[in-house]
């Protein structure tokens, strides 16, 4: 098996692992007991999948977390309204992002 994703937040795993689940992966939480092994590791969780399942795992974590990935902010070249990188265009003037570049 293969580690697909890890994080310190259990809440957020749980989530993930439903996610792949919806897609027909079976994941698997790891390491509940590393933390009393080694008490100096902060404690991080971890999901485990298939390897035959890790290619379209990994993609769907990467999909998912790309919305709240914190991306660059941009400023519309027109108007100089700071942006928020998930718009494409400016709310306020409506300049597309790709006419910044
Ligand atoms: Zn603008």
């Amino acid at each position: 098996m293969k580690m697909v994703f890890s994080s310190p937040d259990t809440a957020e795993l749980e989530l993930l692992k439903n996610v792949l689940l919806k897609a027909g992966i079976r994941a698997v939480e790891v390491n509940q007991q590393l933390s009393q092994v080694l008490p100096s590791v902060p404690f991080q969780a971890e999901l485990w999948v298939e390897e035959v399942d890790y290619t379209e795992a990994a993609a769907l974590m990467a999909e998912w977390q790309k919305p709240s990935a914190t991306g660059t902010p941009w400023v519309c070249p027109r108007c100089g309204e700071k942006l928020e990188n998930q718009f494409s265009k400016c709310w306020k003037c409506g300049t597309r992002r790709d006419a910044v570049e």
